[in-house]
């Protein structure tokens, strides 16, 4: 028997499970190789969303761009910041994915990096403006507002949710989950709208019943970074 198996004996935080998890590198390094993974099985099912109401390409965009960057995060020195993995993220995802989604997650990235700054790890007033800046950028690059069916659909809940839950003092873990789930409803809540933006938007009301596979891959991308959270 151990001092600590002792009835009444003292545990400190550090022996709890559920220890507060924190957003540093290591975290940003698993979120971004889960999301490459997660989008590699989701492919077949992003491509089919924009299938519907667009040209087919979406999951293939975007695993080809988040395939490119595993092989950059392998090896990253001591003084890699969150920040500087998302400035990677950034880069190339600008170069190696064409289309609409390519430059709208590329400036999303890049500003997100802007917005953390040099900080080794998030706490819960770091990662609403990771998100906002992210969601910022989007908008600014593609000029989407809510409701006209695109990922900003996505990603606008998601701020919302997370700097409510942040206002109330929630830790950082409950402002990821809160933007997670945000986000699949506001993914889920694209489906009966017709599109204002993008290819979709050429179809009129024969977009309304389908999903904006954006706004899904967004959704993917915010639940990964949770999961990889509770992980660890
Ligand atoms: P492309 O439309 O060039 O084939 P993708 O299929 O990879 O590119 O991405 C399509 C997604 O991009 C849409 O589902 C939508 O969420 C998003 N999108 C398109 N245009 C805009 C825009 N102007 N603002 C925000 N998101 C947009
Ligand atoms: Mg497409």
């Amino acid at each position: 028997m151990t001092p600590n198996d002792e009835p009444g004996a003292v545990v400190s935080d550090a022996d709890l499970p559920s220890a507060a998890p924190r957003l540093d590198t290591g975290w940003t390094i698993r979120w971004i190789r889960l999301s490459a993974d997660v989008l590699a099985a989701n492919r077949a099912a992003l491509n089919t969303l924009d299938r519907d109401i667009g040209d087919g390409d979406h999951g293939e965009n975007m695993d080809r761009g988040f395939q490119a960057i595993l092989p950059k995060l392998d090896g990253l020195d001591d003084e890699t910041t969150p920040g500087s993995v998302l400035k990677i993220v950034a880069t190339t995802l600008i170069s190696t994915v064409g289309g609409a989604a390519g430059p709208l997650y590329g400036t999303a990235f890049l500003k997100a990096a802007g917005a953390v700054g040099t900080t080794q790890s998030l706490d819960a007033t770091a990662l609403v403006a990771l998100l906002t800046a992210a969601r910022d950028g989007i908008v600014l690059r593609g000029k989407a507002a809510e409701g006209d069916k695109t990922m900003v659909d996505a990603w606008t809940p998601a701020v919302n949710a997370a700097s409510a839950a942040q206002t109330a003092g929630s830790p950082v873990g409950a402002v990821l989950l809160a933007a997670a789930d945000a986000a699949a409803q506001g993914a889920q809540a694209t489906e009966p709208l017709v599109a204002r933006k993008g290819r979709a938007s050429y179809l009129g009301e024969r977009a309304i019943g389908h999903r904006d596979p954006g706004s899904q891959s967004t959704s993917l991308l915010l639940r990964a970074a949770a999961d990889v959270m509770a992980q660890h």
